[in-house]
């Protein structure tokens, strides 16, 4: 498989605006006779989906919930990095663009970067042209938080709801658009394949998740934004309908998948409570503006919080990274409190939990301060473990929170298959190994508002597009291979609920392809998941009926996709023999514990192709140069 990254030439600060430039156009009268299918109504595929109609295009668009604002996006907490520099702190596009390459552990593209800190100013503007309300200062200037990994505050925000008054303005330009009659929208539908036509995406096949109608919808490209697959692990602070079924049938059909094992850890989630638990959720990054994170200085130490003394308090953040310190990234944080956990200084029941402390900033601003700042985030927080964090400190410990893996695209965010483009946390994105916190919104709106407009235009004025109808055999075919796939789910008859299986695979995954991974636990977590899938096949059981609703079988289907999509997670993982970001090797450290590079030989970007459920998939490598920030060890200290 050849990847063509089809990144412009030219200095850096140039390549968009000449690809812009170079890049063919459709003529306005021409649009209205190509339609577009978008898959997913989050911040990236609703965004787009607005876009290409206001511009002409006929978009059909589809998403599984029964609304485009329940669309996972409208859980963002913290807010959307760009680099305004109102703050007059120091920031610029090009230290938005260096500190998300030496974020992202030197594992992204520096052309695709340098992009998304250019276009980053120009989704401010827009939103807040769409009614966005972002937080803002008195005087009534927009007002910035600080993220990790940053040393500047370039973070906009509304409270701790920031992805939902996003989404409610893409959504409202989504729904301009479907009642203008540009765009079509179904719900409650979801997409269960592509559909290729002489090598090109030209369609999909869908699932109506309320009737059980299996139809086929013909297009002229077809774009992906179906969210991360974070969810592979059960436990996560994913919404718990966000899976990898699109992206993963897509895979199968001969996109390539781009470094699967790039998993974001988060520092700050509740921790986990229970066996049966499904769910994990999220404290949102900006708390460690104000909280400071710490452990008791001495093993088993089970005092209450308030008991401990400041000296025997140990603040590992600041202690170990001064310049960051509370705000380190967060592949660095989540490492940091699992090793102090590891030496039996964690915190709560269960003993994997640390401290995040407000009683500093309380005493320092006031609890009306702290209050306006994450107000909504101390209730959350107070609903699910009734404990006040204005009083006591929070307790968290790291759980799964994003995907930095996903379809490979190249800077058209085209994957490898002609046509089928892909958006947001589907691709795999400009995070490389780590994404900085506050950047997967930048991202998703960028791709949607201002990248894919332009890029999927040159696509169709220089593809030769024949005609096509869902008729043809290639929809009809795909058609079929849904309906079998689903008549084989109802027809096991097993003994084992769906959740079963995925709560196991979960455990696989999060012990040996997790915030620590090691040679040995991957080769068994490659030997434990094909059993788990061959059991799945023969001992699932799927109540009721293809008929109706029925969210048994939904589930049932992208359990099955985690089932094979895992064993790729953990080949990557093992293939990769380093640490970068969030893929931690425990053979590859330095002597502090740090992540250990191997530039040498794995400064790329590995794109699998998929040979068949069970067969090795073949690694494609994408090289990547760095001629802007060098190939440095990423330090915080
Ligand atoms: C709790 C939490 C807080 C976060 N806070 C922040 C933050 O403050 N800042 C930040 O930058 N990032 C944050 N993130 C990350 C960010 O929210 C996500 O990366 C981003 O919203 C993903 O957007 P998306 O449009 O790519 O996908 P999603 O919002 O996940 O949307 C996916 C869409 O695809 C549809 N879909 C999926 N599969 C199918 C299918 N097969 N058929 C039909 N439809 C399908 C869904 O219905 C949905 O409409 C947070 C993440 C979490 C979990």
């Amino acid at each position: 498989m050849e990847l063509r990254s089809r990144i412009p030439s030219g200095p850096i600060e140039g390549k968009w605006d000449n690809h812009r430039f170079e890049m063919k156009l459709v003529n306005p009268a021409n649009k209205r006779k190509f339609t577009v299918i978008v898959v997913g109504t989050g911040l990236a595929g609703g965004s787009a989906a607005a876009t290409l109609s206001e511009l002409g295009y006929n978009v059909l668009c589809f998403s599984f919930h029964d609304s485009p604002r329940r669309a996972h996006s409208i859980a963002a907490q913290g807010g959307i990095n760009a680099a305004k520099n109102y703050q007059n702190d120091g920031d610029s596009i090009y230290r938005l663009f260096y500190d998300t390459v030496k974020g992202g552990d030197f594992r992204a593209r520096e052309a695709n970067v340098y992009r998304l800190a250019q276009i980053s100013v120009n989704i401010i503007d827009q939103c807040v042209a769409q009614g966005v309300p972002f937080a803002r200062e008195y005087a009534g200037l927009l007002a910035n938080r600080s993220f990790g990994g940053a040393q500047v505050s370039r973070t906009f925000y509304a409270r701790g709801q920031t992805g939902q008054q996003l989404l409610l303005g893409a959504y409202q330009a989504l729904e301009k658009e479907v009642a203008r009659g540009g765009v079509k929208m179904f719900t409650h539908t979801e997409m269960l394949d592509v559909v290729l036509v002489d090598g090109k995406a030209r369609g999909i096949v869908t699932r109506d998740l309320r009737t059980g109608a299996i139809e086929a919808y013909a297009a002229d490209a077809v774009v992906l934004a179906t969210g991360g697959y974070g969810n592979a692990f059960y436990l996560s602070t994913n919404a718990k309908n966000s899976n990898a079924t699109a992206i993963w049938r897509a895979h199968k059909r001969g996109a390539a998948f781009a470094n699967p094992c790039f998993t974001q850890i988060h520092p700050t989630c509740i921790p986990v409570a229970g066996d049966y638990q499904s769910k994990l959720t999220l404290m949102s990054e900006s708390l460690r503006n104000d909280g400071r994170v710490w452990v008791p200085k001495k093993a088993g130490d089970k005092r209450a919080p308030g008991d401990i003394p400041d000296a025997e308090r140990d603040y590992y953040l600041e202690r170990k990274y001064p310049s960051y310190g509370n705000l380190s990234p967060r592949d660095i944080a989540s490492r940091a409190a699992k090793e102090v956990c590891d030496e039996g200084r964690g915190v709560g029941e269960t003993g994997r939990g640390v401290y995040l402390d407000f009683a500093d900033a309380i005493q320092r601003v006031g609890e009306d301060r702290i209050r306006e700042r994450y107000g909504n985030l101390f209730e959350m927080y107070e609903r699910i473990t009734d404990e006040n964090p204005y009083k006591v400190p929070m307790r968290i410990y790291p759980a799964v929170h994003y995907t930095m893996g996903g379809l490979w695209v190249d800077y058209n965010l085209m994957t490898t298959l002609p046509g089928l483009h892909v958006l947001g946390e589907a691709n795999f994105s400009d995070h490389g190994a780590n994404r900085l916190g506050a950047s997967a919104l930048m991202q998703g709106l960028a791709d949607g508002y201002f990248i894919i407009p332009y890029t999927i235009g040159d696509y169709l004025a220089s593809a030769k597009l024949e005609k096509v109808s869902a008729d043809q055999p290639e929809f009809q075919a795909a058609k079929r291979g849904v309906a079998d796939n689903t008549k084989q789910l109802l027809g096991i008859d097993g003994k084992r609920t769906v959740d079963s299986f995925h709560r196991e695979l979960g455990l696989v995954l999060w012990e040996d392809c997790g915030m620590a991974r090691n040679a040995a636990g991957l080769k068994r977590a490659l030997g434990r998941i094909p059993e788990i899938r061959e059991e799945f096949w023969k001992n699932v059981n799927v109540p009721g009926s293809d008929a109706e609703l029925n969210q048994a079988l939904e589930k049932a289907g992208r359990v099955a996709d985690f089932l094979e999509f895992a064993e790729l997670m953990c080949t990557d993982a093992l293939h990769r023999e380093e640490s970068c970001g969030g893929h931690f090797r425990e053979e590859y450290q330095t002597p502090d514990g740090e992540a250990q590079r191997d530039d040498s030989r794995f400064a790329y970007a590995a794109a699998w192709e998929f040979r068949g459920v069970g067969n090795s998939p073949v690694l494609c490598k994408e090289p990547l140069t760095f001629e802007y920030v060098a190939l440095t060890q990423r330090s915080y200290k």
